[in-house]
């Protein structure tokens, strides 16, 4: 420990985990550290990644979240199937706010909870005559979707269905893409192994199926990957790779439709946002085809120049000077955003716990308005992610894997930011509480947040939010007598 911070926030670890037994408090004490100067990787300083302690109140969600609430479900033109009992459908519908153009019922189906509705005698004698029969009375009732995906809920995996012969059926009887995907909630320890469980299955079920199929080439084509278009966030970060001279070929998976996907394999780069949903499906790109691809942050004005320099240095001349002329034209916007908002945001602090992204991509754009993160940490994010935290953190800063709500709430007593951001989850709590708060799994109903159109927005919510007059005001219903 080198400086007053880190020896604060080590006790606050120390007293906020006093309250477990022994064998959990070990446990959680592994989940959490604080920077220290010079770290490369955490190592074994904090594990991530694996189950959650039973009985606390983690707030993750299941391997079927991440596939059909995450990867599959904003691809616009396939009909998504919740396959199982209808609640997890009915609850992961449209919640993530993943905008797309198109005509709901003719050309796109994001917003429709198709569910093969199990019963108990579904569990009892099998699901796969109901799913085919599905199926089919989809392909009438709404002929235009492109494709369709199988999202295995819970009980198909208990019960052994056979969804990948159904699929397979299907398939040729439509003959369109009938995927299944193997995403049953109890898989893995959270959301994460669904992310990777529908990217292969996009491997084994769609890159392949426009292999030998004519397609005009340029040298500047790309494809967005991991950008679920939040808000609008995709046609944000879009406009400028297209500003440069780049060719978007596909974008996943916001606003996004099967073809693109089946044509990514022949872009010359995948640009990779969100990392740790999509970096499995690009490893396999590179492998496979030879795709080069890379990371790009689109969050503030000084990630977005950075990352679009980063961009261009993979192409020619043209592209170079292009990324400067589009740095050069919106400079003088982000500017001005800052101007106006950093004066009145300036030294204010930000404790963030999200998903297996944003803790640390945005940073740099709270550090553009001259705020500071003093904790961050990820719900399911993996030894990589915390790796690639690092290096944007201060030294002290408290950092925490998969926080119980009880953990979150005493470190934000004892920390007492001046903003937290995390989940839906999350957000009562300390909006109760009087806490300024900023719901960022969906930015709260507003964005994009991305590129420079987004960051305009971004500065506005977080102004908005931190300098309301009514945080103040607030009383917590717990505190207030009877
Ligand atoms: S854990 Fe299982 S039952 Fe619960 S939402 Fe996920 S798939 Fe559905």
């Amino acid at each position: 420990m080198t400086n007053a911070t880190s020896e604060q926030n080590q006790a606050i670890i120390q007293e906020v985990l006093e309250i477990f037994p022994e064998k959990a408090r070990k446990d959680r004490k592994k989940h959490t550290m604080v920077t220290e100067p010079g770290m490369e990787s955490v190592g074994s300083c904090i594990v991530s990644n694996r189950k959650s302690q039973p009985g606390v109140m983690t707030v993750r969600g299941c391997a079927y979240a991440g596939s059909k609430g995450v990867v599959f479900g904003p691809i616009k033109d396939i009909a998504h199937i919740s396959h199982g009992p209808v609640g997890c459908g009915q609850y992961s519908r449209a919640g993530r706010r993943n905008y797309y153009t198109g005509t709901s019922g003719v050309d796109t189906f994001g917003t429709i909870n198709f569910t093969s509705d199990f019963q108990e005698r579904d569990i009892v004698f099998g699901g796969d005559k109901k799913l085919a029969k599905l199926i089919e009375e989809l392909e009438l009732l709404f002929p235009l979707t492109k494709g369709i995906s199988i999202q295995s809920e819970c009980p198909v995996g208990l019960i052994g269905d056979d969804i990948e012969a159904v699929a397979k059926a299907s398939r040729q009887t439509l003959g369109k893409p009938v995927i299944p995907v193997r995403c049953e909630g109890f898989r893995g320890v959270s959301q994460s192994l669904g992310h990777h469980i529908a990217n292969d299955a996009i491997r084994d079920w769609v890159l392949d199926n426009r292999e030998g199929k004519p397609f005009e080439s340029t040298p500047y084509d790309v494809a967005i990957i991991g950008d679920y278009n939040i808000g609008g966030d995709a046609w944000a970060s879009r406009i400028l790779i297209e500003e440069m001279g780049l060719r978007v070929v596909a974008q996943w998976a916001g606003d996004g439709t099967l073809v693109e996907m089946e044509n990514t394999p022949k872009v010359k780069m995948n640009l990779v946002h969100c990392y740790r949903s999509m970096n499995y499906i690009s490893r396999h790109m590179e492998e496979k085809h030879g795709i080069p691809w890379m990371e790009y942050n689109f969050f503030g004005p000084t990630k977005i120049a950075e990352s679009l320099r980063k961009i261009a240095a993979h192409f020619d001349d043209t592209i170079r000077q292009n990324a400067e002329a589009v740095i050069a034209r919106h400079q003088a916007r982000a500017d001005a955003i800052i101007q106006k908002y950093r004066p009145r945001l300036e030294g204010r602090n930000v404790l963030l716990y999200l998903g297996g992204l944003r803790p640390r991509h945005v940073i740099g754009a709270y550090e553009d308005l001259g705020m500071e993160i003093i904790g961050t940490g990820y719900e399911f994010g993996h030894s990589d992610d915390y790796d690639r935290t690092l290096p944007e953190l201060k030294e002290g800063t408290l950092l925490f894997d998969d926080a119980s709500s009880y953990e979150l709430e005493a470190f934000v007593k004892a920390l007492k930011p001046d903003l937290v951001g995390s989940g839906i989850k999350e957000k009562y709590i300390f909006q109760k509480m009087g806490v300024p708060f900023r719901q960022m799994h969906s930015w709260d109903y507003s964005g994009p947040y991305h590129g420079y159109d987004g960051f305009a927005v971004f500065a506005r919510d977080m102004d908005m939010t931190l300098n309301n007059p009514s945080w103040s005001e607030l009383t917590a219903p717990w505190l207030k007598s009877a």
